[in-house]
């Protein structure tokens, strides 16, 4: 895939000086969102890429010792093997039901047996709906179903999410989660704002950024107090305080926020960096 070039672009003063305010807050945790965010979207989940400006942001954040984590949709294989970022950052698969690195932390819904039930009824119904509405595939994972249209001509889309979203809201023990251009039948609590507190008790953090660009990032962005700070990515209702057009942007900030760390470890000798781990 073709990427974007990174030119230099200035960020909002007022995101600017958050950014400086956060990079004093100690522990810092930095959560984003993978698809949208760190690499372009496309067509081909396997193929996406991060950008390598991003990725070569992140391993700064890490080298000064902030604990990152990618909290995204995709099931954590799918996650792990896209986004390749380096040592330190922790991934965080299917909306937070799915934890790499430490296994003791993982979010445990125990019992995956009570759920093969509900996702087989949710696989059976999204395939009927995908089977009728060409460009349409689902994606299955290990306790959801996921509808996905982005391959389909734009103007059908709506009515495709509309027919998956009647077939599967009858069945027990499913819950809905509408995202951009699909809808997951899930069949456990998991949600990224969940995935948001959990990483802010396991690393102790003062202050939060997330930033993400879909509708599903929103129960992330609800969890964050005024200490922290939310950067919606892209178009769309947010409750995010902040906002970014893209993944470039998405570069700068990482960026910047590198460099006030820079600038601080130059400026005063008694800030070591000391790794928080996640
Ligand atoms: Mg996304």
């Amino acid at each position: 895939m073709t990427q974007p070039a990174v030119a230099n672009q200035a960020l909002p003063s007022s995101l600017s000086a958050r950014l400086h305010e956060l990079a004093h807050r100690h522990p810092l945790l930095v959560a984003l969102d993978f698809d949208g965010v760190l690499a372009p979207l496309g067509d081909d989940p396997a193929a996406v890429t991060p950008l390598p400006e991003a990725v070569a942001a992140i391993r700064r954040l890490v080298a000064h010792g902030i604990p990152v984590a990618v909290v995204s949709g995709r099931d954590l294989a799918s996650l792990s093997s896209v986004a390749q970022i380096g040592p330190g950052v922790l991934m965080v698969g299917s909306h937070g039901d799915e934890w790499a690195e430490p296994a003791r932390l993982e979010v445990s819904h125990a019992d995956l047996d009570a759920h093969v039930d509900v996702v087989h009824a949710a696989a059976v119904a999204a395939h009927r709906v995908a089977a009728a509405h060409p460009g349409a595939w689902v994606e299955l994972k290990r306790t959801s179903v996921a509808v996905h249209v982005r391959r389909m001509p734009s103007h059908l889309r709506a009515a495709a999410l509309a027919a998956a979203r009647q077939a599967l809201h009858g069945i027990p023990g499913v819950r809905l989660l509408p995202g951009t251009d699909v809808l997951e039948a899930t069949t456990t609590p998991a949600d990224k704002g969940v995935a948001v507190q959990t990483l802010r008790a396991m690393s102790g953090a003062a202050a939060v950024i997330f930033l993400g660009d879909d509708v599903t990032d929103e129960a992330a962005f609800a969890r964050l107090g005024p200490g922290d700070l939310g950067i919606k990515v892209g178009d769309g209702d947010t409750r995010a305080a902040e906002r970014i057009p893209d993944c470039i942007a998405v570069t700068h900030v990482l960026r910047t926020l590198a460099d006030h760390l820079d600038r601080d470890v130059g400026i005063s000798s008694e800030r070591t960096p000391e790794r928080t781990r996640l």
